[in-house]
């Protein structure tokens, strides 16, 4: 057996790498700057953890997420491995437990949260560690926060950009679950990682089966009967903190008593929401996204979004929870054409809050990327194609249809909407704009046909590129020079409905 199996088994018990692991950690040993890019439960913290082991050295890993740090000290120390976590969530007790524990000459893994790194005391702590040549490398982990075209961009991320100044030599390595090419790019550039290796491993999930529908008005039967036709434990994603207490009481109408979690509990409610979860055998956890980064349980049946989620990555992200152990778990989403609306303006009043932090025209860009990755999103979930096969080009990716989402079980049935189509496109001819609703509303008066179908359309011409849609969050429609096109002489347009 080769030394690095036998590392692998010494210390975690394991026979195999996961793909994508070994050069990794190859990389790493040789000294090599890299970019790891591995699905969700792919298994990325081994990839830092072990060179660490195997030099007996320090690894020093950057993460913006609390729970993940906390969570992965846990494990380690569960394996009799010197962890320790700093950052802003530390109360006085703890914070004197961790320098002390900092002391330690065996301490192999150090977790910081981002704005640790600026102060004068790590630094120091960091300087002597390099000095004494024990830092073995550092990694900066969810390193897509880094890029504004990501879809989870922290400002203070850029700063970790002076890392690589500060440490020559010793080796950075970015992991990230999903990064599309450009925000790769991004990555490499903004952490100036030195002729990286780049290790991208698909983010396809063959245990996963994607499904997608209209949420109905009174969505608690659905859900009641998602959560029980499911294994394990389940985890329910809403858009507002509101919502999170307001589901947690619809569903105990239902008999089932949820977690509730969002960012607005205070440290002591989270850790304990989070304790539950872990515990329970079959736990329900409703919360908004800010839960679930770095949660390690491995057998979540189901992942539920109860609005369409604001992009493909971000739902990758949040729907990759489900299954980590491999099994078969569901993934559902019931959105309504509305949420897509209240996205939009959401979008545009969090580039309006954050245009002090940015230039003029990167917040108009990031405006621009993130409503063109919210109809991405929204083309996945009403679109006719397989759910997996469109969230998977979204990120860069190309792969057959997975025939297990609900898109590919249906068996669609089409039929051609061109002449529909024409009489839409021919209400935007005077080009002045027209919102959304009023287009509908005329439509239906005219032809007698229901809002639903006016709506639908409209839609399906935005993505099919026919139609232009402000960004600015009102969604006025315009009629694209494509749309005029098709007006002179139009084509089949074949949609399942
Ligand atoms: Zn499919």
């Amino acid at each position: 057996m080769d030394s690095l199996l036998s590392a692998l088994r010494q210390h975690y018990g394991w026979s195999s790498f996961r793909p994508g692991q070994r050069p990794v950690v190859e990389a790493i040993l040789a000294g090599k700057d890299s970019l790891a890019v591995l699905a969700t439960g792919g298994g990325k913290s081994l990839c830092y953890q072990l060179p660490a082991l195997i030099r007996e050295g320090l690894v020093v890993v950057i993460s913006p997420l609390i729970a993940l740090m906390e969570d992965q000290v846990l494990q380690l120390r569960k394996r009799g491995i010197a962890a320790v976590s700093i950052h802003a969530g530390l109360d006085e007790k703890r914070r004197i437990e961790a320098s002390s524990k900092m002391k330690d000459k065996n301490l192999r893994l150090l977790y910081l949260s981002p704005e640790r790194l600026g102060n004068e005391v790590m630094r120091d702590f960091l300087s002597n560690a390099f000095e004494g040549r024990k830092l073995v490398a550092i990694a900066v982990d969810e390193a897509h926060c880094i890029s504004s075209w990501g879809h989870d961009f922290r400002p203070i991320y850029r700063r970790l950009g002076e890392i690589r100044s500060l440490f020559p030599g010793v080796p950075v390595v970015a992991l990230t679950a999903t990064a599309p090419p450009r925000v790769r790019a991004d990555i490499i550039r903004l952490l100036n990682l030195k002729s990286p290796f780049v290790k991208v491993c698909s983010a396809r999930r063959s245990n996963l089966s994607y499904c997608m529908r209209r949420r109905s008005k009174e969505p608690l039967q659905d859900v009641v009967k998602a959560i029980k036709s499911s294994r394990g434990a389940s985890l329910i994603y809403v858009r507002k903190r509101s919502d999170v207490e307001k589901w947690k009481n619809l569903l105990l109408e239902a008999d089932i008593e949820a977690i509730p979690y969002h960012a607005g509990m205070n440290h002591v409610a989270r850790q304990k929401a989070m304790g539950a979860f872990l515990e329970q055998s079959k736990p329900v956890l409703v919360a908004t996204i800010a839960f679930g980064m770095g949660v390690d349980r491995g057998d979540v049946g189901l992942v539920l979004h109860l609005n369409l989620p604001a992009s493909p990555e971000g739902y990758l992200q949040e729907s990759g929870r489900a299954g980590r152990d491999g099994l078969p778990a569901n993934c559902l989403v019931l959105f309504s054409p509305g949420d897509r609306k209240r996205l939009g303006l959401a979008i545009k009043s969090s580039a309006l809050s954050s245009s002090s932090r940015l230039g003029n025209s990167e917040d108009e860009y990031r405006i621009e990327f993130s409503q063109k990755q919210l109809r991405r999103m929204e083309e996945v979930a009403e679109g006719t194609f397989c759910r997996e096969k469109v969230l998977m080009e979204s990120i860069g990716e190309i792969v057959p249809p997975c025939g297990r989402c609900d898109r590919c079980q249906a068996n669609p049935k089409y039929q051609d909407w061109s002449k529909q189509a024409f009489i839409l496109l021919a209400a935007l001819e005077d080009g002045k704009g027209i919102a959304l609703k009023s287009l509908i509303q005329r439509l239906s008066k005219e032809t007698c046909k229901g809002q639903e179908n006016w709506g639908w359309l409209a839609r399906r011409l935005v993505q099919e590129e026919l139609i232009k849609e402000s960004n600015d969050g009102y969604q006025l429609l315009y009629l694209k020079e494509s749309g005029r096109s098709f007006k002179r002489k139009p084509w089949p347009l074949m949609y399942a409905a």
